[in-house]
This record gives structure tokens, C-alpha cells and sequence, in this order.
């Protein structure tokens, strides 16, 4: 199984209005002293000594950590674990901090895969979402990349956006298309109950489109993708052929990660953590050699199931029904065959009897409802 590391960077340049991460406005004081408490938890991890396959520097921006800052945090993770020579390194970033030069030494670091939150090509829509980019700086950013060496560039698009209907998301993956990224995620816009945006939103008079244009604009989206070339492999994940996001997958695929940093969180050989969340107290408790981690506990077989089962369902592959019979001695099907047989009926699921069961692309619509089928006690 995949082993990776997830290092959280948690500043911003300024806060977006809708965003409720783990992050802050940037400062650089503190950044520093957090990069040196994020090199101490890494070469003080009990589990050094593991194989590692992807890195992942997650955010907040982690673009605006300098290349030395990132080398050094790199240098950290490779005395610490044996980082495989083909290992995925991706690094988050957001169009507006990037420049030529920054790019080809995180290159040279040995970042090889960039990721840039564009959200939007149209500059109305990245307004009201507080971003600090245009459209024209997010196809700049995508140039200044390739331009240092980068061939495996992921470009996230957010739909569902305030304002927007179905012709002005359409405009947005036509452009994502025309960058032709190896990679692209399409999330749908939450708005938490308190954000700044909702009270925007109010005195703009901008609403958000009808769940079943929202519908619509996720079929459609994703059809445009596949029509260039890119194969959907997640709800909200698309790729050309071997350009899937390995640190993902870990993920979706029920393997192993170390979160490293403030707020992040851990699973690892059955094991579930995270570290606390505030950046200022990680630092102060790194830097005086305390723990960082909080709420430790072992997973109970009855909730590695349902991880399995939740997880895979978000692949378009599905859920491999042999795999789970043989680890967890459950027939998931018969187990839950009154409440899957209705969403199998409805063409939201299919079934292949004995080998897998996956989301339909309706499906994938009402994914949180089918899988709700899985929460509680299935293995006894
Ligand atoms: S850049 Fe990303 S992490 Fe930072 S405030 Fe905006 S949405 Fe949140």
C-alpha cells in the first residue's frame, strides 16, 4: 500500500471570502519560525525509516514558502524517509505568487507536479470570490510553468459560483481546456454558514443557480473534458491517461499518510490522528519539544469498512466487492441489498455481481445519500 506525506502551509496573502481552511493572513516573522518547527516535527517522526511515494504541500499557499524554505523542508523528508526516486511532489499553488525564476528552483527542489487553484477564467467571478488573480495571471502562471520544466500541471475550477449559470461555467472548462493541463479538479462552491461571501452575496443581489442547473453544469463540464481527452477517475477529478493524482488516490484508496503541520491530519497503519490547529501553538510547542499530535485512535475494523466503502465509491472504478469479501468477510451487497437494489433501479448504481459496484455519473450527483447506506456497524 502507498505511503505519502502531506505538509500543510497554512498562509495566505489574504483570505478569500468564502474559504475555511486551516490558514492566516501571511506573516512572515511567523512563517519562518513555522518552517523550522515544520522541519523539526518531520526529522522527529516515530515513523521514520518508512518508504514514502508522494508528497503533498497543501494549503493555505503553500506557493508562497521561498524555494529554500521548500528545499529545506524537502532535505527534511528525504533524511527522514527513503522518498522514492519516482516520487509524485506536488506543490499547491496559487496564480498570483508564482514568477519564472520561483518555479524553476522549486523545480529544481524536486517538485514535479504543480497544482494551481484557478477556480474561475472569468475575472467577475474571481472578484467576488475575494481572489487575488485574473484570468490572464492564471494563464501566465500555466506559461511561467511549463516554461520551467513542469509536465504535470493540475488546474481546479469551482462551479456553482455565485452569479454563475450554465453558458459562463462552460466559458471556464473551454479555457481550463485550452491550457491543456494533465490534470483538473471540478469542485461545486460551498458556502459555510458564516462566510463573509453570504453576506456579499445579499448586498450584490448574486445568487446561486438551481441544484438542477448545478446538475447540469456538472454533466456538461465533465462531458467537455472527457470530449478533450481527460478521463474522469473521482467525483471531481479528471486526467489524461497516467496523470491521475497519486497523493489523492492514497486517499480514496484507503492507504497511509502522515500530515505534517498545523492542523493536519494523520492516517497510518490503522491509526488516526491529527495536530493541533492553531500555527502559533505548533510552533510554540515545537520549538520546546512537545508533542503536537491530538485525538490518537486505532480504527476499528468497523470503521476501516467504512472507509473503504465511502472511499471507493468516489473512484468511478467503484468499490472492489472481491477485495473487500476477502479483507472484511463481508458480502457488501447482500448486506445492504433492500437500500442498493432501489439505487441500482434508479440508474444511480450499478452493480456487477461479485466484482464491483460504482456510482453511475447521476450517481455521483447523489453520491452523500448512497453512501450513507454504509455508515454503522457493518462488520460484526
Ligand atoms: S487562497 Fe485558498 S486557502 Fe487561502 S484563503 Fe483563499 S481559498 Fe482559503
Amino acid at each position: 500500500m502507498a505511503r505519502g506525506l502531506y505538509v500543510h502551509v497554512p498562509f495566505c496573502a489574504a483570505i478569500c471570502n468564502y474559504c475555511n481552511f486551516n490558514r492566516g493572513v501571511l506573516d512572515e516573522a511567523l512563517k519562518r519560525l513555522y518552517v523550522d518547527a515544520l522541519v523539526a516535527e518531520i526529522r522527529h517522526c516515530p515513523e521514520a525509516g518508512a518508504p514514502i511515494d508522494t508528497i503533498f504541500f497543501g494549503g493555505g499557499t503553500p506557493s508562497l514558502l521561498t524555494s529554500e524554505e521548500l528545499s529545506r523542508i524537502l532535505r527534511a523528508c528525504r533524511d527522514t524517509f527513503p522518498v522514492a526516486a519516482d516520487a509524485e511532489i506536488t506543490l499547491e499553488a496559487n496564480p498570483e505568487t508564482v514568477s519564472e525564476g520561483g518555479l524553476a528552483a522549486y523545480r529544481s527542489a524536486g517538485v514535479n507536479r504543480l497544482s494551481y487553484g484557478v477556480q474561475s477564467f472569468r475575472d467577475v467571478e474571481l472578484r467576488r470570490l475575494g481572489r487575488l488573480h485574473s484570468a490572464e495571471t492564471a494563464r501566465r502562471a500555466v506559461r511561467l510553468a511549463r516554461g520551467a520544466g513542469f509536465d504535470n500541471v493540475s488546474l481546479d475550477l469551482m462551479l456553482w459560483l455565485p452569479g454563475q449559470r450554465l453558458p459562463e461555467w462552460l466559458e471556464s472548462v473551454d479555457a481550463l481546456v485550452a491550457l491543456a493541463p494533465e490534470h483538473a479538479s471540478i469542485y461545486l462552491l460551498e458556502i459555510y454558514p458564516n462566510a463573509p461571501l453570504r453576506d456579499e452575496m445579499a448586498r450584490g443581489g448574486w445568487s446561486v443557480a438551481p441544484d438542477e442547473v448545478a446538475a447540469e453544469m456538472y454533466l456538461q463540464g465533465l462531458s467537455r473534458l472527457e470530449a478533450a481527452g481527460y478521463e474522469q477517475y473521482e467525483i471531481s477529478n479528471v486526467a489524461r491517461p497516467g496523470r491521475r493524482a497519486r497523493h489523492n488516490l492514497l486517499y480514496w484508496q484507503s492507504g497511509h499518510w502522515l500530515g505534517l503541520g498545523c492542523g493536519a491530519h494523520s492516517t497510518w497503519d490503522g491509526v488516526r490522528w491529527r495536530n493541533l490547529s492553531s500555527t502559533a501553538e505548533y510552533v510554540e510547542r515545537m520549538t520546546a519539544g512537545r508533542r503536537v499530535r491530538v485525538e490518537a485512535r486505532t480504527l476499528s475494523a468497523e470503521e476501516r469498512l467504512e472507509e473503504v466503502l465511502f472511499m471507493g465509491l468516489r473512484l468511478t472504478e467503484g468499490i472492489d466487492l472481491q477485495a473487500v469479501a476477502a479483507r472484511y468477510g463481508v458480502d457488501v451487497f447482500a448486506r445492504h441489498e433492500d437500500q442498493l437494489s432501489r439505487f441500482v433501479e434508479l440508474g444511480v448504481l450499478v452493480h456487477e455481481p461479485g466484482r464491483r459496484l460504482a456510482l453511475t455519473r447521476e450517481g455521483m450527483l447523489v453520491a452523500n445519500e448512497i453512501m450513507m447506506v454504509f455508515i454503522g456497524g457493518t462488520v460484526r
